[in-house]
């Protein structure tokens, strides 16, 4: 054993694997294994980060310009709001606050993959309830629920199936919860459901004192580099949260960027029929190549699942899409040996994608 010793929890941790963008032979490819924005980031966000260049000063510790314009395009009280170096930051600091060395933290069995990372960070256990297909299902986190979990995280929409849970589900988890349990729902993808699904989560975290509602900057807002997230609950796990993240955790440029691409919900829109659009293209494709054993999870997310249980592997579809030109996410390591995890692309990937897959299923280009 190496000197110094880790302690046991930490030595058990695998890192986090980020998406490749890499074939095998390590030639670049475009990358469809991130969920990155394919249409870039805001105009608005890239002249302020052009401007944003004082690199010398550290950055506004609260980020309260950047807290104001959240809080301006939500409806939300600025000082329930909380900003991180990424919503990673914040979700990492809830699960610190509440969980320790022998407690449990309960999350759906495909969930975000850093989540398992988090408790172990922190000494707790990671129990994983059993999904319903692939998507969470709230009877069966609720029945996972022991006297020993003080976090349950709910990726909604859930990364890496792209499954929504609807207003009316997440209540009942709620409701089924000890007050005493905090609900993270991390809406890392929440701008690409429909705008009438994406204020429940606000609503229910101002009237319950056990609720954490993440969100970021990373995906529909097209700034993933700059690592800017926030999140919103009540003012005692607001100040928690504020203890325990970085003092100057995100960036001058970060600031900038994010509350420039806040007050551009017209790029944030655009992202979400662009999204829609191709979504939807994508899923009609692989509904098509039914008979070869291929299918889509449904999807609320900018990315889909996409299964292969037919004569065509994952491993053959991964290769094929790598030939084309384009990584994407294979998740053995998530217990989903048989899928892919697709992110959508600008419109030419996604008729790559699509002819890719019917070349190697032996289908005439569409
Ligand atoms: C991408 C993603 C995030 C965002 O992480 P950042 O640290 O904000 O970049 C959070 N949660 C889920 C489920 C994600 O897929």
């Amino acid at each position: 054993m190496l000197k110094p010793e880790p302690k046991p929890w930490i030595a058990a941790i695998r890192a986090y694997v980020p998406g490749t963008s890499k074939s095998a032979s390590g030639r670049p490819l475009v990358k469809l294994s991130a969920n990155e924005n394919p249409l870039g980031s805001s105009p608005a966000a890239l002249a302020a980060l052009a401007e944003a260049h004082v690199a010398a000063d550290y950055p506004d510790p609260d980020a309260r310009a950047l807290r104001e314009a959240i809080a301006v395009v939500h409806s939300l009280d600025p000082a329930l709001i909380v900003c991180g170096t990424g919503s990673g930051e914040l979700l990492h600091c809830a699960v610190q606050a509440l969980a320790g060395p022998g407690d449990e933290v309960l999350m759906s069995r495909y969930s975000f993959s850093l989540y398992p990372l988090l408790a172990q960070k922190v000494g707790a256990v990671p129990v994983f309830a059993d999904p319903e297909g692939y998507g969470a299902s709230v009877d069966r986190l609720l029945a996972a629920v022991t006297e020993r979990t003080r976090v349950v995280l709910l990726d909604n929409p859930n990364n890496p199936v792209g499954t929504f849970l609807p207003p009316a589900e997440v209540a009942r988890l709620h409701a089924g919860l000890p007050a005493d349990v905090l609900l993270v729902i991390d809406e890392a993808y929440a701008e690409y459901v429909d705008p009438a699904f994406q204020t429940h989560a606000f609503a229910l975290a101002k009237a319950h004192g056990n609720v954490l509602v993440s969100r970021t900057f990373s995906k529909a807002y097209g700034l993933a580099s700059e690592r800017v997230g926030w999140a919103t609950g009540p003012a005692h796990l607001v100040d928690l949260v504020n203890r325990l993240r970085g003092a100057f955790n995100v960036s001058v440029s970060g600031q900038k960027a994010a509350a420039a691409a806040m007050s551009d919900q017209g790029f944030v829109a655009a992202a979400r029929e662009h999204n829609a659009r191709e979504r939807a293209r994508l899923a009609g494709a692989i509904a098509a190549l039914g008979n070869h054993g291929i299918s889509a999870s449904p999807s609320e997310a900018n990315f889909l699942l996409v299964h292969f249980e037919g004569e065509v592997t994952a491993g053959a579809a991964l290769a094929a899409l790598a030939e084309a030109g384009y990584a994407v996410r294979h998740l053995p390591s998530q217990g989903l040996p048989n899928a892919l995890r697709i992110t959508i692309g600008t419109t030419a990937a996604t008729t790559d994608v699509i002819a890719a897959l019917r070349k190697l299923c032996g289908e005439a280009a569409a």
